[in-house]
């Protein structure tokens, strides 16, 4: 079987590796699409990010979606032949923070395709993936396409959790790449009453408006495009953060109202930040990073036709084509969602 491989900074090549066979309580999935996430970029444009490194080849991609091609002993939930979802969030189950309920915080997380712990976590981007049932959600009625969109459209929904009560509030999303449009959704789906979206992208603009942002504001062609949203203390009532860009995060804030939360989804390393306006304004400054639960709410708000992925699924290439889909997908002026078709 074939596996996309990534080796150093733009060196990703398909090689074989062993076909496995699913063990008690594990299916074999014959993966059908792979969505490439803005981390799959970071090793294969830099091989890492901040101080997570590459240090030994890994396999890419933790979007993934598939059919059942064999189950393991005691599987009896899926049959052969099941579209399904495949979560790569693989907590361990016993540490003290899945024990809380946590598991997004398991100190013994396997996430796919993560350099963070060494060995790596091999990722998902193979012809054949061995996963247990349990991460495994039934997406019949979706596209392989949709059920691999289900991944991301996690992380904006875990976020919509750390934001906190939704229904009838203000949301800026800053950032409209695939998280931040996704965000636009699951925003609107949890009762959000006006959305405006930011970015320095006309193009990736027009994919917030398409998802049904209210107004998107091009901030390359308006520096100060948020500057009127900080009248009268400020505007919004929540702000996902979704660039790891030190001026949108700014901006963001002086156009937060007071007691505004800012649920930050980028991943832009340090930055100072002006602390006199969050204090002054009483802001809740919240991280929110991964899902777990929240997995298989996707794949149900999709199923049931609340949210549509659909718009923001650009491009999808044949695995042969790998290496070209890394760089569409790369190309943002070009991509908004690019996927692997596995099969
Ligand atoms: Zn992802
Ligand atoms: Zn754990």
């Amino acid at each position: 079987m074939k596996a996309i491989v990534i080796h150093a900074a733009k060196d990703l090549r398909i090689e074989e590796r062993e076909h496995e066979k699913p063990g008690p309580g594990q299916v074999e999935i014959r993966l059908a699409a792979g969505g490439i996430c803005g981390s799959d970029l970071h090793y294969y444009n830099h091989g890492g990010f901040g101080t997570v490194r590459l240090k030994e080849p890994m396999i890419l991609g933790h979007e993934v979606a598939g059919h059942v091609a064999a189950l393991g002993e005691g599987v009896s939930d899926l049959a052969i032949g099941d579209l399904v979802a495949v979560s790569p969030s693989r907590p361990c189950e016993s540490c003290e923070y899945c024990l809380k309920g946590l598991a997004n915080h398991c100190f013994n997380m396997r996430f796919y395709g993560s350099a963070m712990p060494f060995p790596h976590i091999q990722g998902a981007f193979r012809e054949r993936l061995i996963a247990t049932a349990g991460q495994c959600v039934k997406a019949d009625g979706l596209s392989a396409g949709e059920a691999a969109m289900a991944e991301p459209l996690s992380v904006t929904l875990h976020a919509t959790r750390r934001a906190g009560e939704m229904l009838g509030k203000r949301v800026l999303v800053t950032g409209c790449g695939p998280i931040g449009t996704l965000s636009i959704l699951a925003a609107r789906r949890a009762g959000a009453a006006e959305i405006v979206a930011a970015d320095l992208s006309e193009r990736a603009l027009g994919f917030a408006r398409k998802v049904g942002a209210d107004r998107a504001i091009n901030l390359s062609e308006d520096r100060d495009g948020l500057a009127p949203f900080s009248a009268n203390r400020g505007y919004f009532d929540v702000l996902y953060e979704c660039s790891g860009a030190q001026p949108a995060l700014v901006s963001g804030i002086q156009a937060l109202r007071p007691r505004g939360i800012i649920v930050q989804l980028g991943l832009g390393g340090e930055m100072s930040l002006p602390m006199m306006a969050i204090t002054a304004k009483e802001l809740d400054l919240r991280g929110s990073f991964r899902f777990h639960e929240e997995f298989a709410i996707a794949v149900k708000l999709m199923q049931s036709g609340l949210i549509d992925v659909k718009p923001l699924i650009t491009h999808t290439l044949p695995l042969a084509d790998a290496l070209e889909a890394f760089e569409i997908a790369s190309d943002k002026g070009q991509s908004m969602k690019t996927q692997i078709a596995f099969s």
